[in-house]
């Protein structure tokens, strides 16, 4: 979906909710008498305002409280006369100064993952422990980016880690951390990354952007298991480099978990990407496994993580 078919979708539900609640006032008003004289009197108050004529301000205030209580004896809520929004930051007109809002952007990529993780089930005992400090670090840095976002030191995070290190669930924990705090974020993994590319280098539909957009739009991305994607010519390096490239060139961030290391990420995405997205002085990297972690008697199924 793009943009402008999520913001016609976001205020015509808006729209469509209002109407239902204008319906079922004017429903009430026809079952009960006393509702409708009561509003009536309120109207015609109001308009000797609009008209120019003083107010009687503590009759009005009378009328508006009977009202109310005529309200709260039929269990009709104030969120059924006047519904909540969806979204409070764009109050549901989809806009904010003339841009998507954080939930169009957010709404525009539907396969993104899910996270349920958060920093709160951490848990630093599936580590070695002679390596829990070192980890507990990187936890930390990983909550001070959340509570910095968006002005930290740093653009992009690179979690590096075998098999069972936890960089998922970690990139997960920020994901989490970041939405609630009400910023878009897009995670998904580097294998559904390509594809989108892929399909938006491949199609002609007038509405093809809708595959990139939110991509670079989001106030994060996390690819999740970069170097597991297939490498198609013209695409996977191409469009990796041109959507963080454009994300660093608005100030923007992204994460990235991986398998690979230093050397490898170089040799697979060749320099130009490598020194841009990953070496440059706008990048952190951190390794959340030691290259024998695989192979200690924490690497066993029952002490490690459940994630990957
Ligand atoms: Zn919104």
């Amino acid at each position: 979906m793009d943009y402008k078919k999520a913001i016609i979708g976001k205020v015509s539900r808006r729209k469509q909710r209002e109407t239902e609640a204008h319906l079922m006032y004017l429903e009430l008003l026809r079952r009960h008498p006393d509702l409708y004289e009561t509003e009536k009197a309120i109207r015609g108050l109001l308009m000797d305002g609009v008209k120019g004529k003083s107010t009687d301000s503590k009759t009005l205030d009378t009328l508006k409280h009977k009202r109310e209580e005529i309200l709260t004896s039929l269990g009709v809520t104030k969120e059924m006369l006047d519904p909540p929004y969806e979204c409070n930051k764009c109050r549901d007109t989809g806009l904010i100064d003339g841009k998507p809002c954080s939930c169009i952007i957010k709404s525009c990529t539907t396969d993104g993952m899910e996270t349920t993780a958060n920093f709160e089930a951490s848990d630093l005992d599936i580590f070695p422990p002679h390596e829990r400090e070192r980890i507990g670090k990187i936890y930390d840095t990983a909550k001070a980016f959340c509570e910095k976002f968006p002005f930290t030191n740093k653009l992009n995070l690179i979690f590096m880690g075998k098999c069972g290190s936890g960089k998922t669930f970690l990139a997960s924990c920020i994901a989490s951390a970041l939405s609630k705090n009400g910023f878009s974020v897009i995670m998904l993994s580097s294998f559904a990354f390509v594809n989108r590319m892929l399909k938006y280098h491949t199609t002609f539909d007038e509405d093809k952007l809708a595959y990139l957009e939110p991509l670079i739009d989001c106030d994060l991305l996390i690819i999740d298991d970069l170097g597991s994607e297939n490498i198609f010519k013209n695409v996977t390096v191409e469009y990796l480099f041109h959507v963080v490239n454009e994300r660093m060139n608005a100030g923007k961030h992204t994460v990235f978990t991986t398998n690979l290391d230093d050397d490898m990420i170089r040799t697979r995405y060749g320099e130009r990407t490598y020194s841009r997205l990953f070496g440059s002085r706008q990048s952190a990297g951190f390794a959340l496994s030691d290259k024998d972690l695989r192979t200690s008697e924490y690497a066993k199924p029952n002490a490690r993580t459940k994630r990957s």
